[in-house]
């Protein structure tokens, strides 16, 4: 599929039905695969051949979703977890193990940020957070001997920071490790991490893949760029034998999946957040109308947000559509179509407004989510940010007055009346 335009390959990657096969998607909702010799199953279980017999390892209907979403973003092979955090600690902790080190942007989704600071910890694994705009020589001292990846977000959530993914990436390079970038709320319809240097995407799909706030999952895409054998005393786990599975070295054996068969035929086998079938199905409606549903996110978006801006009750907006923003140019660049429908701001009347605006509010709902398509709002120091103290919330680039607005494809008539009467009782 790879010379057809993303649009084209929203609808028809993945599945490609054969004559007389179904034009849908079929749901294999079931756990197990019939063999006939008791060899044929063996073969399986020393990844000799391939194929199904167990469905917390490997779903047909899953690896479908998997490729189509390995296509969208131009990578080699993907794997589907139950959840957007399944799919960062799935990411991470295929490089990482007791006494290694990770470098993070510190303005991440909150719940990786929990991940790589606390339970991480636990685990032995460190965590040094950079801030994204800090020098080049500034995130260097980072770095250690024992460092394994570097991570950020394309566009934080909610910070909406934009990554300047090439120095990332050359920073990461230059040490021989890879860098990650969660792609959840660019897609890959608005930006395609790949093309900038990034080795390994991350998804929460239960965002604007889905779309409809149906299913929670995630999604993991190697690259197939990175040279793991340039770096093999390091990556070891990818480049000497796997005891589990007979001695077997997944850089000979798999090359450029390597890492995500790795992932797979490890992670997913001993850990098991495995999406059902059932909602591997759903993620992919939604990845169907996935282009033209950005598009129009972005549309409304840019208007809520100029709207805001001109608004005297409101001290200050974050969104990279605004030429005002800090970020406009280099969103511009990694994202000259747009960026996402998620916008942040501020009440000049501070955290009490912030409350009184949003219980104000009749179209948009009070949800823990965002990137729907239904317009939802938070509050993000009284929500997904509750357990930092205010130090934190700095890092994280939340303030206790801001606003989380995720906008919605409704009529933008809609959503801006909604807005503006909530904003009179603020
Ligand atoms: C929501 C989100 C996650 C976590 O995903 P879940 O599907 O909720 O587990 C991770 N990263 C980003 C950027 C997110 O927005």
């Amino acid at each position: 599929m790879s010379d057809y335009k993303i649009e084209t390959k929203c609808l028809h990657s993945g599945w490609v039905p054969k004559k007389g096969e179904p034009r849908m998607l079929p749901i294999i909702q079931s756990t197990t695969f019939k063999y006939d010799t008791t060899d044929e199953m063996g073969r399986l279980f020393d990844l000799k051949d391939d194929g199904y017999f167990y469905t917390r390892v490997q779903n047909p209907t899953n690896d479908m979703v998997a490729a189509k979403i390995a296509d969208l973003e131009g990578g080699v092979a993907a794997l589907l977890t139950s959840s957007g955090q399944a799919a960062n600690f799935y990411a991470t902790l295929n490089l990482c193990e007791a006494g290694d080190h990770l470098i993070s942007t510190s303005t991440i989704y909150g719940g990786t940020f929990n991940l790589f600071a606390v339970t991480f910890k636990k685990l032995g694994i460190e965590c040094t957070f950079v801030d994204p705009d800090a020098s080049s020589e500034e995130i260097e001292k980072a770095f250690r001997p024992n460092t394994k990846l570097v991570f950020g977000e394309t566009i934080a959530n909610p910070a909406l920071t934009v990554l300047d993914i090439e120095k990332f990436a050359k920073l990461a390079h230059s040490h021989k490790v890879p860098l990650i970038v969660d792609n959840t709320f660019a897609t890959p319809v608005n930006c395609q991490p790949f093309k900038w240097g990034a080795d390994i995407v991350t998804h929460s799909t239960t965002k604007y893949m889905d779309g409809h706030a149906a299913q929670v999952g995630g999604a993991i895409v190697d690259s197939g760029n990175f040279d793991w054998e340039s770096n093999a005393e390091k990556f070891s786990c990818l480049t000497t034998p796997d005891e589990s599975y007979h001695g077997l070295i997944y850089t000979q054996a798999f090359g450029k999946k390597a890492y995500i068969t790795k992932a797979t035929v490890t992670l997913m086998r001993d850990l098991g957040s495995i999406p059902s079938p059932m909602n591997a199905f759903i993620l992919n409606l939604g990845l169907e109308s996935m282009p033209l549903r950005v598009e129009r996110h972005c549309y409304n978006a840019q208007k809520v947000a100029e709207f805001l801006n001109a608004h005297e009750k409101v001290s200050s907006v974050n969104y990279a559509g605004l030429p005002s923003d800090k970020y406009h140019e280099r969103a511009k660049k990694y994202m000259p179509k747009g960026t996402c429908g998620v916008i942040s701001f501020e009440l000049k009347g501070g955290r009490e407004s912030a409350v009184h605006f949003m219980d104000s509010l009749k179209l948009a709902t009070i949800a823990t989510h965002v990137a729907d398509a239904k317009t939802c709002v938070l509050h993000p120091a009284s929500h997904t940010h509750r357990q930092m103290n205010d130090e934190q919330l700095k890092e994280a680039g939340v303030s206790p007055g801001m606003i989380r607005f995720s906008v919605g494809i409704e009529n933008i008539d809609d959503i801006l009346s909604d807005l503006e009467q909530a904003l009179k009782n603020a």
